[in-house]
């Protein structure tokens, strides 16, 4: 299949007044189209250099980054970012309105994704009158609602306690499978990036090189929560978490 993506030997050194960090040394992968890609390392190594370079908020060093042409980007970030005082429907329409892309349509299309996934009832309330899960799932909505091919979520749950954490892991995917979208996503939750991606690429200490690039396979792949009762859930869980450099 051809890919929508393709990051060739990227580098990024960060310049600085106190001098040079080299964040990323060596990164080649591709993002098919469909695929869920989830990015693991440890804290620090480079994993957000890489999302904000892939979406051109970042000038890379080095390397060739293929695209698709006309391929479009959604960044959600691990904060929900919400305009407090902003509706909710307002928040969702934000970035339609910074791009000039604020028609019926869009804003049609808007209202219902955020029928489709429960989020009618609030619609006019604001994001302090809302649970942590339902903020995400906003963002979400925000970020699909200038209909990206790609979605970049740095870290999307981290911000929640753990049972919401699994319920709205569960609801993000889902609406990224339902509404056919390529993501990548950084996580340093390990059980998270099995249970959600196609494939794993495990990244080594700053500057992050590859240290493997996993293939997940489930007999009876289902939803994230589901996918963890797996047989071979555990089998990736503990060969991957020998890669991963972790310091506490
Ligand atoms: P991760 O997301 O894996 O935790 P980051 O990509 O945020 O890591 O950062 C990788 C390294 O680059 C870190 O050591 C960080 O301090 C450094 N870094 C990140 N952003 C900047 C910046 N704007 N200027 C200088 N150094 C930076
Ligand atoms: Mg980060």
């Amino acid at each position: 299949m051809k890919s929508l993506l393709k990051v060739h030997h990227l580098k990024k050194t960060y310049h600085t007044k106190q001098g040079e960090t080299p964040a990323i040394k060596d990164i080649t992968f591709d993002l098919k189209p469909g695929e869920f890609i989830a990015i693991v390392g440890p804290s620090g190594c480079g994993k957000s250099t890489i999302l904000s370079i892939l979406c051109d908020l970042l000038e890379k060093s080095n390397g060739t980054i293929e695209k698709n042409k006309n391929i479009t980007f959604g960044y959600m970030l691990q904060q929900d970012s919400l305009f407090p005082w902003r509706t909710i429907l307002d928040n969702c329409l934000l970035g339609l309105e910074i791009t000039n892309q604020l028609t019926n349509e869009n804003k049609d299309y808007v209202l219902s994704l955020l029928k489709t996934y429960g989020l009618k009832d609030f619609i006019h309330s604001y994001p302090a009158n809302l649970s942590g899960g339902m903020r995400q799932r906003v963002a979400l909505i925000r970020t699909l609602a200038t209909k990206p091919d790609i979605l970049l979520l740095d870290e999307p749950f981290s911000a929640l306690d753990y049972q919401s954490r699994l319920a709205v892991s569960d609801d993000v995917y889902q609406i990224i499978k339902k509404e056919k979208k390529s993501a990548i996503m950084v996580t340093h939750d390990l059980a998270e990036a099995i249970s959600m991606a196609d494939r794993i690429i495990v990244l080594t200490e700053r500057p992050c090189q590859i240290k493997n690039i996993h293939t997940i396979q489930f007999e009876n792949r289902s939803t994230p929560i589901e996918n963890r009762k797996c047989k071979e859930f555990s089998k990736y869980y503990d060969q991957i978490w020998k890669e991963i450099d972790f310091h506490v």
